[in-house]
């Protein structure tokens, strides 16, 4: 491992821009939430649009029965002509009438809801002891008014804290929806280091949501849940502060961080840690060889912006130009911004046209940015990476870390296989 930086960009001035956004909203968490909480349902409260985002992002379940979906708020509810409370009654008695295996059913909040003032807390807090103990009914917002979209995981991990049971016990909370396989290596490295008493947030299954209490420690897996860190810390548990799992490097450091609280020895933590970090170092080699030398710009959009730039920096042998982030929270960053070198602009917020004035200028050889920005960008000639995949492809711990180098290095590799055809297309044009 490199020697850390002493304050990299710590103190580095923030460019902080209030202007229009390209970004999609809360509800897109939906998608990796309704996979991970088996016995859960989304019904989000808003209009045919968030119908229409939900289900051209998640596919329509042909063979499984679905289980988020969409009351939609027509006209007449909008102009306050219905009872709106009434109506989401009736629904989620006819859903839960038909689905018995939903144990958690989550109210999601969207920019039509807010819009009419739906107090949608009320709703749940009713319906909750209506269908108690078999559905817990919470709420909470996706809507994209002022949102950016890992905010909807946020809200949600948010609003399960205040009801998970209380316990005096000592444990360890994973915080962060993680795929199952990903959550299992995290475990399993925990477990051979002799730490016990793990649980996650969230659990795969309501029957197995974690207790917190005074005498609970967590570790956030995610770096955009601000509110979700503020709600534990409200029930006395004890963060531990790190740099994300992300890459060989951010993997060892959370590990080193948790394994200090517990005492492990440096002789287990080399032990357990070894093989799979030289499995990591020696993938991400493999994608170095395409992104060493290269530049990066990142525009805001999934949080992750400022971790991903410390990662492709410090163990790819990027330069990063600009690390946007929609919004900049000072503790969670903190380690991440030591670790990262000081060079890049670090913006908080968007002003997209501003924004594109200074990705056109820099022409970075890769810019991380939303769907939206990502085509035009591209018959511009800038070679592009999503972002929104960071948080669909299993990218955390020691066995992801190639494939997350990988994510950044394919559309470089495309870039290069389609250089020498350019004339060609050109010339038969
Ligand atoms: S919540 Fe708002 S931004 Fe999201 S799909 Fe619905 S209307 Fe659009």
């Amino acid at each position: 491992m490199k020697d850390l930086p002493e304050i990299g960009c710590s103190n580095t001035p923030v460019l902080k821009q209030r202007g229009q956004r390209e970004v999609f909203c809360g509800l897109t968490g939906i998608i990796w939430l309704h996979r991970k909480m088996q016995d859960a349902f989304f019904l989000v409260v808003g209009s045919r649009t968030c119908a229409h985002l939900l289900q051209s992002a998640a596919g329509v379940m042909i063979f499984a029965q679905p289980r988020f979906g969409t009351a939609i708020l027509e006209e007449k509810d909008l102009a306050g002509l219905a009872d709106s409370q009434t109506e989401i009654d009736r629904e989620v008695a006819r859903l839960l009438a038909r689905r018995p295996d939903i144990k958690q059913l989550f109210l999601v909040g969207s920019c039509p809801s807010e819009v009419i003032k739906l107090d949608l807390a009320k709703a749940a807090q009713r319906l909750s002891a209506q269908f108690a103990p078999h559905v817990r009914v919470l709420n909470y917002s996706g809507s994209g008014i002022e949102t950016t979209f890992t905010q909807g995981e946020d809200g949600c991990l948010a609003a399960m804290v205040p009801v998970l049971p209380a316990t005096q016990d000592a444990g360890l909370v994973l915080v962060g929806a993680l795929p199952d396989v990903v959550e299992d290596q995290a475990l399993a490295l925990l477990a051979d280091m002799g730490i016990e008493n793990v649980t996650c947030l969230p659990a795969r299954r309501a029957g197995e949501m974690p207790a917190v209490g005074p005498n609970t420690c967590f570790a956030l897996v995610q770096p955009f849940l601000g509110d979700t860190l503020d709600a534990l810390q409200k029930r006395g548990a004890r963060h531990i502060p790190a740099p994300f799992p992300f890459g060989a490097e951010g993997t060892t450091l959370w590990l080193r961080a948790v394994a200090d609280v517990y005492g492990v020895s440096d002789e287990v933590f080399a032990r357990v840690t070894a093989a799979p970090r030289a499995r990591a170092e020696k993938a991400i080699a493999a994608a170095t060889e395409t992104l060493g030398g290269k530049s990066v710009f990142f525009f805001p959009d999934s949080q992750l912006e400022i971790p991903l730039a410390r990662f492709l920096t410090r163990e790819c042998g990027m330069t990063a130009i600009e690390v946007g982030t929609p919004y900049l929270h000072r503790d969670l960053m903190a380690s991440e911004l030591a670790l990262l070198a000081q060079g890049p602009v670090i913006s908080e917020g968007q002003d997209v046209d501003l924004q594109l004035d200074r990705a056109r200028a820099a022409r970075a050889d890769l810019t991380v940015c939303g769907l939206g920005l990502a085509n035009p960008l591209e018959a511009e000639g800038l070679a592009t990476k999503w972002a929104i995949e960071l948080v669909f492809t299993p990218v955390h711990f020691y066995e992801q870390a190639g494939d997350l180098a990988g994510l950044f290095a394919r559309p470089l590799r495309r870039r290069a296989l389609l250089a020498p055809l350019a004339p060609v297309v050109e010339a038969a044009e």
